[in-house]
């Protein structure tokens, strides 16, 4: 058995609950308003880290948890879907979340990343992706949300911190809405 048999079974089981009967009547909408980016990790799963069920948040994960333009263009997406279908509905709040002791930190690494970037990766771009400190990227990647001209300005964006050793989350920057632009 490998483990996605285990996987399969699993869902066998999950097929035969209500819980797929409990979502949302529209998606963009889910049961809490909150879109959290956090990190691909396994340890930081917002799941458990947040407590949420199926349906509860929209969830973006990649490496890190940075606000890269893929990132952004699916905010923008779901933003413009909130202000054209549903302008009614309460707005809702991207989480930021970058944790400690993170994988991409590893990118911080020259050598480790010249041998990657070798493989037709750019050095810039993989340096930046380095969370040393969720302290120090956290701000930024904020930042970037709330200057972004294709996101909605009623999206309410805030920054956190999550220790892989405590399972604490703490913040790192208050919920702020509006366009802001820098310098
Ligand atoms: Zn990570």
């Amino acid at each position: 058995m490998t483990d996605f048999e285990d996987l399969l079974a699993n869902n066998a089981r999950f097929a035969r609950t209500d819980a797929k009967d409990r979502v949302p009547a529209i998606p963009f909408l889910p049961h809490k308003q909150v879109y959290v980016i956090t990190c691909i990790d396994p340890r930081v799963d917002p799941s458990d880290v947040f407590g949420l069920a199926l349906g509860d948040a929209i969830v973006a994960r990649n490496v890190g948890g940075r606000v890269t333009d893929a990132v952004l263009a699916d905010l923008a997406w779901i933003s413009y879907l909130h202000e054209t279908r549903t302008p009614d509905a309460p707005w809702f709040e991207v989480a930021v979340v970058h944790h400690t002791d993170c994988g991409s930190g590893l990118m911080a690494d020259d050598e480790l990343r010249h041998g990657f970037v070798a493989r037709g990766f750019d050095d810039v771009a993989l340096k930046r992706t380095a969370v040393l400190d969720p302290a120090d990227t956290v701000p930024g990647d904020v930042q970037r949300i709330l200057e972004a001209e294709t996101v909605s300005e009623n999206v309410a964006v805030s920054g956190w911190s999550y220790d892989v050793a405590t399972g604490l989350v703490s913040p790192v920057v208050p919920s702020t809405r509006g366009r802001q632009r820098s310098g």
